[in-house]
């Protein structure tokens, strides 16, 4: 979406920012917010950083926002105190609030507002291009996890309830499975078999933490790679979009992330001999995470780090295969079998990452050995 500048210096004026709005234009890659950055016409004063939450996603605005601001008060506390470098160049997102004292705004046409400061000389990769950047990469969600590691998870809100929770997920595709609203049911034969043949398998991290296995912590639930900022020597400055910070167990974190960074191709590709798994960003990646977490996470939740490897795009296949069969309410789609296409995708990651478990095994197994040595 694009807005008008009057329309953008008419909520910006609404926020506690300093100086004048010199220029506003549509900032980043991000799927799910819209991000507008400021330019202040002050050379002295920040520039800042507008974004329209989605609230299609976050019904809970309030709770997304107050989830924020503690986190981000914990993290500035913690760079400050034990964290703190020389020369360190990390830094924490900043909230603006408004005038009023709220950290969000509410416009005439029920669109929510907020403002961060924003982080100058920073950028942010959509793709990983070397296992240098995946270290790095794992280190920042790492640390991420181990600044937080002595916060009270009850002081957050479940934002958006049961998003990792694979018995969540297998309900929605076995409902969806039984309606077949759409005739699709007929195309998935192979697809339903392997969901049931690993389902045991990938319920066994759900139920560690049922069983009191899984220290609840608070996991940032969106570990894109672009969800990193880093300086012009690839130093990590700040991990950003904390939108989904929430009670979770640490494996979840790992999981999604390496679900996005060893797949050779694109989250869709049709076409699957396309995909395999980069193992040396693996290995990368796990280093410099455990590196970071290897210390304060339990010797069950190294283990459970295995499990989410697969079931990351397990679960993922999972949702795009219920929104097939749901006729493509919830994912944007490009084409009719858009949602299909992507949960082979998935499948298929899936697979590639099977064979390989051994060896992910025994890299977790290895560099765990490293960290707490
Ligand atoms: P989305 O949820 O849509 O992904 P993000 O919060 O990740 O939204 O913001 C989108 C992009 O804007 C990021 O990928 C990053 O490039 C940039 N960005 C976000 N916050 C800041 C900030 N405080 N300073 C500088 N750039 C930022
Ligand atoms: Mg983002
Ligand atoms: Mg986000």
């Amino acid at each position: 979406a694009t807005f008008s500048i009057s329309k953008i210096q008419n909520i910006a004026k609404n926020f506690a920012i300093e100086g004048d709005i010199e220029s506003a234009k549509p900032f980043g890659s991000g799927h799910i917010n819209d991000t507008i950055f400021i330019k202040n016409a002050e050379t002295n004063s920040p520039d800042y950083l507008l974004q329209r939450i989605n609230h299609h996603i976050f019904r809970d605005v309030e709770g997304v926002v107050v989830n924020i601001a503690r986190v981000s008060a914990h993290l500035d506390h913690k760079l400050n105190g034990e964290f703190k470098t020389e020369n360190g160049v990390e830094r924490v997102l900043t909230l603006i609030p408004t005038l009023k004292g709220s950290l969000f705004f509410k416009d005439e046409d029920g669109n929510f507002w907020r403002m961060y400061h924003f982080i100058e000389d920073s950028v942010s990769y959509d793709l990983v291009s070397s296992a240098k950047q995946a270290y790095e990469g794992g280190e920042a969600f790492g640390r991420f996890q181990r600044m937080l590691a002595d916060m009270d998870a009850t002081l957050l809100t479940e934002t958006l309830p049961n998003f990792h929770n694979i018995k969540f997920r297998l309900n929605n595709f076995y409902q969806a499975l039984a309606d077949d609203v759409k005739g699709r049911v007929k195309e998935i034969p192979e697809e339903i078999e392997l969901i049931k043949s690993y389902e045991e398998f990938m319920c066994s991290l759900y139920e560690m933490g049922q069983a009191g296995k899984l220290p609840t912590r608070i996991t940032h639930n969106d570990t894109k790679f672009n969800n990193i900022l880093f300086d012009k020597n690839d130093r990590v400055i700040c991990i950003i979009d904390l939108d989904t910070v929430m009670p979770g167990y640490v494996a979840y974190d790992f999981g999604d992330a390496i679900r996005s960074l060893v797949n050779t191709a694109e989250e869709d590709e049709a076409d699957i001999s396309k995909i395999n798994v980069n193992m040396s960003l693996f290995k990368a990646y796990t280093e410099g995470y455990l590196k970071e977490a290897g210390n304060f996470l339990t010797p069950e939740e190294v283990e459970s780090l295995y499990l989410a490897v697969f079931l990351f795009p397990y679960m993922q296949g999972i949702r795009f295969l219920t929104d097939y069969l749901q006729g493509d309410t919830y994912y944007k789609t490009a084409y009719p079998t858009h949602n299909l296409v992507r949960t082979r995708s998935q499948f298929q990651l899936f697979k590639k990452l099977w064979s390989h478990k051994s060896e992910i095994k025994s890299i977790i197994e290895a560099e765990q050995k490293v960290a707490s040595a």
